[in-house]
């Protein structure tokens, strides 16, 4: 029996990095998975065929997650599919970094949409049906930067910070119908996203850091399942922080 045996999980933005971490180490620990992603290529398609080999039922969607009628659109689907949504990972996210100077409202726009917007409109879509199972775990992938700001990132940085607001309101909001709530703040996790910075940025980055490395996409995706399982089933409201004590 693995930790999520029985129960069926949401992962926005799955078909790489973080949110194919989690995916992996969901299906590890048993649950079956509803995936989403913009497109439904090779690498989503391998994905879902790599999860089914692994004995659980998976399905990869494509949908825009900072579209609220692609959410609603696609929990509808899925839940034709899967009858039960017990854990929502809000991971999709981009960056568009530019110093406020020179960042245009496109790139304002676009970062608060994928990033912010989407966890309302996921959160939205699937909460009915949590409040109907009287249960479930929703996970807002954030980052270090929406605690403590970062120069040249205003709109990532804006749009984190809206996650971790939006996190603790809905603890409070749903609480009393056994549903959590909790963000992750992932601090340097080496993955495509951080794959374009140079190497030596990224070494400047590795000796900023107290443990000296990156995070390791399964790093962070041990957090998720702890926060996705029993194992957190007291724990709501939170920011849990996987950056090798880069923020104290
Ligand atoms: P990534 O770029 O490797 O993967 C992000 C995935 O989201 C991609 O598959 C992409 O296609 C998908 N996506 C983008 N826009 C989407 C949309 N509108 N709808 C659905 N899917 C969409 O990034 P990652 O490093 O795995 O990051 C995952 C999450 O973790 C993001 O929210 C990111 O902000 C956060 N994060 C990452 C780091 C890091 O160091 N990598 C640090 C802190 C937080």
């Amino acid at each position: 029996m693995g930790l999520l045996t029985g129960k069926t999980a949401l992962i926005t933005g799955a078909s790489r990095g973080i949110g194919k971490a989690i995916a992996e180490k969901f299906a590890e620990e048993g649950a079956n998975l509803i995936l989403t992603d913009l497109f439904y290529d090779d690498q989503a398609k391998n994905l879902e065929e790599k999860l089914n080999q692994m004995g659980v039922k998976a399905k990869m969607y494509a949908s825009d997650a900072s579209k609220f009628a692609d959410a609603q659109r696609v929990v509808e689907e899925a839940l034709k599919d899967f009858e039960r949504i017990d854990i929502l990972v809000n991971n999709a996210g981009i960056t568009r970094d530019n110093l406020l100077m020179r960042m245009t409202e496109e790139q304002w726009d676009l970062v608060i949409n994928v990033n912010l917007k989407s966890v309302f409109n996921l959160t939205k879509a699937v909460q009915g049906t949590m409040l109907r199972q009287r249960s479930g775990s929703i996970i807002n992938m954030s980052s270090v930067v929406g605690v403590s700001g970062n120069a040249g990132q205003a709109n990532y940085s804006a749009s984190k910070a809206g996650m971790i607001g939006f996190t603790k309101t809905i603890a409070r909001e749903l609480g009393s119908r056994n549903i959590r709530c909790n963000a992750i703040a992932p601090g340097f996790i080496l993955t495509e996203m951080t794959e374009k910075l140079s190497e030596e940025v990224r070494k400047e980055w590795a000796e900023k850091i107290p443990m000296k490395r990156g995070g390791s996409t399964e790093e962070v995706a041990k957090v998720a399942l702890f926060l996705a399982s029993d194992l957190s089933s007291y724990v709501s409201g939170q920011v849990i922080q996987v950056c090798g004590a880069m923020l104290t």
